[in-house]
């Protein structure tokens, strides 16, 4: 199974890392709807969701 070219990954916001304050990695997760950042200096992960905010529920 191959991997498409995220070509969207460029456009990602960077994160710096908390404790580092380094650029974490990034990487789409979740059907690209969700950015996974590691750190590359320690454990820490951040999860953030791409995109528009999803629709209000409805009533
Ligand atoms: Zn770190």
């Amino acid at each position: 199974m191959t991997t498409p070219l995220n070509q969207s990954l460029t456009e990602l916001p960077d994160r710096l890392c908390t404790w580092c304050q380094v650029p974490m990695k990034k990487r789409l997760v979740g059907g690209q709807q969700f950015v996974h950042y590691t750190c590359p200096k320690c454990v820490f992960q951040h999860t953030t969701r791409l995109g528009p905010k999803p629709p209000s529920p409805a009533h």
